[in-house]
């Protein structure tokens, strides 16, 4: 479904990512672990089409989206949760999830797609008309997820979605992100919760100082000597 080929993005004169490969298939959960700086927010960017590669190649649903306006990008059916939420604290839930209807055909079927985000996040409903700021953390990553869906995406890359959470809460968003594979879309996780979301994924990449240093199945990643070492100080 994407397919991300030798990537190669600067900074300036600073190179953050070096030549990455990975793939997302149609339905997988697929998690990228890496410390701070590795370039993990830079690969997300740069699928969404906020940063430009300096070479490289990347394909969704068969046609080649490097470079195309985020826009673009977002009406081709990915939709983005961003680290620590980037809600509205002076709006409302339901306005901040209508913000996320925002292409044409999103916004056209705003309502049934609400109807079905309160259907999947009941506490939402509940709170529809609070304002963000009053929201607990779980509650808000819970609409950072719901608003994504409100785009009418098929593929969904959050980002840290457990960071912050209380470990009952960091189970319950990775319960969410099964849920959406049960309903036929495909997750890119960006992620260091290491133990849990390797539980939840269907395979995993490893970046390291922007190079993929080692894939696998969220089992095998979980047995592997590297990712021990490196993220849960084996
Ligand atoms: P974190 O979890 O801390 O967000 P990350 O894995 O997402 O880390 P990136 O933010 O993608 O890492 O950073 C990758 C590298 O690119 C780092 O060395 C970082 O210093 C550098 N970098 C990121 N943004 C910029 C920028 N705007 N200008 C220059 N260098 C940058």
């Amino acid at each position: 479904m994407l397919s991300v080929h030798q990537l190669n993005v600067y900074y300036g004169s600073v190179k953050a990512l070096w030549d990455v490969s990975l793939r997302v298939d149609d339905g997988e959960i697929v998690v990228v672990l890496g410390a701070n700086g590795a370039g993990k927010s830079t690969l997300v960017k740069t699928i969404l089409g906020l940063i430009e590669p300096h070479s490289g190649m990347i394909k969704f649903a068969g046609r080649r989206i490097e470079g195309l306006d985020p826009h673009r990008v977002s009406e081709l059916g990915i939709a983005y949760g961003p680290e620590g939420g980037g809600v509205f604290r002076d709006m409302s839930v339901r306005e901040n999830l209508e913000m996320g209807a925002y292409h044409r055909r999103a916004w056209e079927r705003r309502e049934q797609t609400l109807e079905r985000v309160f259907r999947m996040f009941p506490r939402l409903d509940e709170r529809q008309r609070a304002l963000c700021r009053t929201l607990s953390g779980g509650e808000r990553q819970m609409l950072v997820i719901g608003r994504a869906l409100m785009a009418l995406p098929t593929f969904c890359v959050f980002d840290e979605p457990s960071i912050g959470l209380s470990p009952v809460l960091v189970d319950e968003a990775f319960d969410v992100i099964r849920r959406l594979r049960e309903e036929g879309i495909t997750t890119l996780l960006i992620e260091q919760n290491v133990t849990k979301s390797l539980k939840v994924a269907d395979r995993a990449y490893v970046l390291e100082n922007g190079r993929v240093v080692g894939e696998g199945t969220g089992e095998e990643l979980l047995d592997d000597e590297l990712v021990g070492r490196a993220y849960l100080g084996l």
